[in-house]
């Protein structure tokens, strides 16, 4: 089947990141959120993604402006459900996830691929609320989605071949470069990411280095394009969290999340977003 619409359920990080890539990408685009102010900003942000694209000499005018008029925004599930794709971003938090996948059983057509942004949780249970989880897929895409290379693709237990065939086709005309991952906890990048995190937390709250000289270490010695706080600022100290608790719960002791990322999030120091995390950007 070929794929000609995507609409996307949250207009947050992710949700205007993959808006953004599946409006140039040539799809029929609706990005659906809860709150007004999401979505405006959402609309707001992908027209200037787009507009620096242009300017860069990395996006044609013309494309950019097709785009534009590809991308719609909605506030209700109902106007998002007729798409031959939904990708589901809202936050991480399974309750919510089942919860929309029941609706999207009810809503979209039989042959609407289902798939889920989320960075850790199981593909298989939020098919389990489908009464068709061969439809059920995992894109799994990196922040921000419109640089990042990587799609992981993660097929639950029941998802078909030609799920796993749509959600690849999908990214490689995004422009991404697809990996297969068989369900299992965080996948393959979440889990290695939630690791390195941890541990540079538990080395800051030991007092082996300063922030700053443990992410140039990491940069300088060890080749990674960022530092573990720049990129947990980055995410979020408290999506960081969510998954680290939920690797704590299913693979066990070595995941168990730092006390002082804990005390960061209870703070309210979660990152860029709220203009404080284990960096300060209120200044
Ligand atoms: P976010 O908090 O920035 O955005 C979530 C958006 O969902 C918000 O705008 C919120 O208003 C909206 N929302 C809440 N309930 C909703 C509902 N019922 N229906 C529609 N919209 C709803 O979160 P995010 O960082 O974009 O993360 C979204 C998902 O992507 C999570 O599953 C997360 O694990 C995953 N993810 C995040 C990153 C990252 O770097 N932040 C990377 C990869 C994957």
């Amino acid at each position: 089947m070929t794929i000609r619409s995507i609409a996307v359920l949250g207009a947050g990080i992710m949700g205007r990141g993959i808006g953004y890539v599946s409006a140039l990408a040539g799809y029929d685009t609706v990005l659906q959120d809860v709150q007004r102010s999401a979505l405006d900003h959402g609309r707001a942000e992908i027209a200037s993604l787009l507009d620096k694209g242009v300017t860069a000499g990395k996006v044609e005018a013309a494309a950019a402006e097709s785009a534009k008029r590809r991308l719609r925004t909605v506030a209700t599930l109902d106007e998002a459900a007729p798409a031959d794709l939904v990708i589901e971003a809202v936050p991480e938090d399974m309750r919510l996830k089942l919860e929309i996948f029941a609706a999207l059983d009810r809503l979209t057509p039989a042959h609407t691929l289902l798939a889920s942004n989320t960075s850790s949780l199981s593909i298989t249970e939020m098919a389990g609320a489908t009464r068709n989880p061969a439809r059920v897929v995992g894109m799994h895409f990196f922040n921000p989605v419109h640089r990042m290379k990587l799609l992981e693709v993660v097929r639950a237990l029941e998802t078909s071949d030609a799920a796993v065939a749509g959600a690849i086709e999908v990214g490689e005309r995004m422009g991404k470069e697809c990996v297969v991952v068989r369900e299992s906890p965080g996948f393959v990048t979440s889990r290695i990411n939630a690791m390195i995190g941890n541990e540079a937390f538990f080395m800051l709250q030991e007092g082996v280095a300063s922030a700053r000289d443990i992410d140039k270490a990491l940069k300088l010695g060890l080749n990674h394009p960022m530092g573990p706080f720049e990129l947990v600022d980055l995410v979020g100290l408290d999506t960081r969290l969510s998954i680290l608790r939920f690797l704590h719960r299913t693979l066990g002791e070595k995941f168990r999340p730092c006390p002082l990322l804990e005390q960061y999030v209870a703070a309210g120091r979660t990152g860029r977003k709220s203009g404080r995390g284990v960096y300060d950007y209120a200044s």
